[in-house]
């Protein structure tokens, strides 16, 4: 019986993964097949001030679209990057990309680029990141890094040394998605951060239930007990926008004031906050 489940045993494994390691093994395949060919593209969503609607940074999101695949969304494809390792050179592409971009902009508007702690607990990332920076001239205080952590403490607490180091060169560090999952309140202690972003999932019963509101109120008031700046992501409908200003929130992120584009589309505004800043 061993010999012959040995003799079909690519066959017998292959029959009986189930659908989901499949398709995260084509995933994986087709992802490295993008990234080689240089198919992964950057959309750009506004950061805001709740009250004024100001253009105060702008978000970079990675995009791809697969021949097969379709559109493939990062939350789909980013896990898979993080447990193949390919997260590395997804990473380095999206922050060169994001750079390239922002010295083409100009100084003015900073750029946010998403990491997991994963890829910042890598001995070479603090090198990588500057060396990036001075590939494309730009200063640290352009770039803001948002951290979401799934990871052990130990890579937390070298994570946190190599975070210390980016400040150092003016890099702004935000933690992602606070108040879902793993963002938890021990973290602040563990990482130097400037921004605390709340994530969206927070905001779904704002309007309906004085206690939402409530939670919300206290993390503004948490952040601002730490000396860190506050972004509400996720903000789809004026009425989650007039309870936010009232609390009040400084900046907001969503669908209501500008869902993700193509670099293009935030051209001119990014010349309007240079002309009014007396930038040339
Ligand atoms: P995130 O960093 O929290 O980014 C915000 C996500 O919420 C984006 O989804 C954005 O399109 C979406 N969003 C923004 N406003 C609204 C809204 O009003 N309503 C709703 N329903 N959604 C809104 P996206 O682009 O699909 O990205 C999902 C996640 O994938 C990101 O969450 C981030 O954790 C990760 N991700 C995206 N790009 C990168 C990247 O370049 N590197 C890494 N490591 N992760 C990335
Ligand atoms: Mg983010
Ligand atoms: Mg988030
Ligand atoms: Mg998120």
């Amino acid at each position: 019986q061993a010999k012959r489940e040995g003799k079909n045993g690519v066959r017998f494994f292959a029959s009986t993964l189930d659908v989901a390691a499949q398709s995260q093994m084509f995933t994986e395949v087709r992802l490295r097949r993008a990234l080689q060919r240089q198919e992964l593209h950057l959309h750009y969503q506004p950061q805001v001030d709740a009250r004024t609607g100001a253009l105060l940074g702008l978000e970079a999101l990675v995009r791809w679209t697969d021949e097969q695949l379709g559109d493939v969304p990062p939350a789909r494809f980013i896990p898979v990057a993080e447990e193949s390792g390919l997260i590395v050179p997804l990473g380095q592409w999206v922050l060169n990309e994001a750079c390239r971009q922002l010295a083409q902009w100009g100084p003015g508007v900073p750029v946010a680029v998403n990491v997991s702690v994963l890829e910042v607990a890598r001995d070479d990332f603090v090198a990588g990141v500057r060396s990036t920076l001075e590939r494309h001239g730009l200063s640290g205080t352009q770039l803001k890094l948002e951290l979401t952590e799934r990871l052990a403490v130990r890579d937390l607490h070298r994570a946190a040394r190599h975070l210390s180091q980016l400040r150092d060169l003016g890099v702004r560090l935000s933690l992602d998605d606070f108040g879902m999952g793993q963002s938890s309140v021990s973290t602040l202690l563990k990482l130097p951060l400037d921004e605390l972003k709340l994530d969206r999932s927070l905001l779904a019963d704002l309007e309906d239930s004085p206690e939402a509101r409530r939670i919300v109120e206290s993390l503004i008031g948490l952040a601002r007990g730490l000396n860190l700046s506050v972004i509400v992501e996720g903000v789809e409908t004026t009425g989650q926008l007039e309870i936010l200003r009232a609390m009040p929130c400084s900046a907001v992120q969503g669908y209501l004031t500008g869902r993700p584009a193509a670099p293009d589309a935030w051209t001119e505004r990014i010349r309007a906050v240079q002309s009014e800043r007396g930038d040339p």
